[in-house]
């Protein structure tokens, strides 16, 4: 395996917030030609043991995976992690902690939509939701297109539950010396995720790489959706500043929302160590 494997070390379930069961992704990834594969559902390792069997199925070599939510500078990133013992203790608890806030931010979204009208998105996100101890901003958003607040669920986020919007609660995720250590602790490699959708100032992004490496964090996804072309020569160039290997992932969430497909990113420049040579002994 090298740069030119079809990797795909990132997507979500209905264990999480995509909408395909872990089954379904095993087979749209392998029809779509991946090679290596991993369900990274936000907070949350309930969907492992079937994405495994479903890739062992189709004959496809699999990673274990999660993407974790962080506030690091009292900014959400996410930190994908790869290769871990999905049973150790201390994750399961991290990741336990992590969702526990989610039902009473549903919750306070909620109320704040129905100060600007839209009521009851709740009760309504609730039937979106696959896994009640992850409901997530992808359900409101769903089910305010359902109901025609919105065209799609990026204009949903667009004008509401983000930042400055209606809807949009703060809230307080895990640390990121905690997420590095519950991933790096039980085995796997974690991965700073799509860095380019948080518009960090330079400062921010040298001290987010920079501690990131501190607690033991060894990879960043270079190729992702989320990525456009100056993104990807960008973030290349960091493997090498920062001494980072590189992961491929498309973020993949649900064939009517997402516009790049399991399996179809281009592939890892040949510059960069692909994260899954530091991950030889953990596929299955
Ligand atoms: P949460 O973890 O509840 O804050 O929800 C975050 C999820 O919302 C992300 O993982 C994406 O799946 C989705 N999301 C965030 N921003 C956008 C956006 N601008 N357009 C579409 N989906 C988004
Ligand atoms: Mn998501
Ligand atoms: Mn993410
Ligand atoms: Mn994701």
């Amino acid at each position: 395996m090298n740069t030119l494997t079809n990797a795909d070390l990132h997507c979500h379930s209905v264990v999480s917030d995509g909408t395909l069961t872990p089954e379904a992704l095993a087979q749209r990834a392998q029809a779509n030609g991946v090679e290596l594969w991993s369900l990274t559902d936000h907070d949350e390792l309930g969907g492992q043991d079937r994405a495994m069997a479903a890739a062992r199925a189709v004959g496809m070599r699999y990673l274990t995976g999660v993407e974790i939510s962080v506030t690091f500078l009292g900014i959400t990133v996410h930190i994908v992690g790869l290769g871990m013992d999905h049973n150790n203790p201390a994750l399961l608890t991290g990741l336990r902690a992590t969702r526990g806030g989610r039902e009473q931010r549903a919750r306070d979204m909620s109320d704040d939509l129905a100060r600007v009208g839209i009521k009851g998105v709740y009760e309504g996100a609730l039937k979106y939701v696959g896994n009640p101890e992850l409901i997530s901003r992808s359900h409101f958003a769903r089910y305010m297109v359902e109901i025609g607040v919105s065209k799609d669920t990026n204009d949903v986020f667009r004008k509401y539950i983000t930042e400055g919007k209606p809807g949009f609660v703060p809230h307080r995720w895990a640390k990121l010396a905690d997420a590095v250590g519950w991933i790096t602790q039980s085995g796997g490699v974690a991965v700073i995720a799509h860095p380019g959708r948080y518009k960090l100032t330079p400062n921010e992004e040298f001290a987010l790489f920079t501690e990131f490496k501190s607690h033991g964090g060894q990879g960043v996804e270079v190729m992702t959706g989320a990525h456009n072309q100056a993104d990807y020569v960008k973030y290349a160039g960091y493997c090498q500043k920062f001494g980072l290997a590189a992961s491929r992932g498309s973020d993949f969430h649900s064939p009517e929302e997402s516009h790049t497909d399991l399996g179809k990113l281009p592939d890892l420049p040949g510059s960069v160590t692909p994260v899954w040579e530091l991950l030889q002994s953990r596929i299955h």
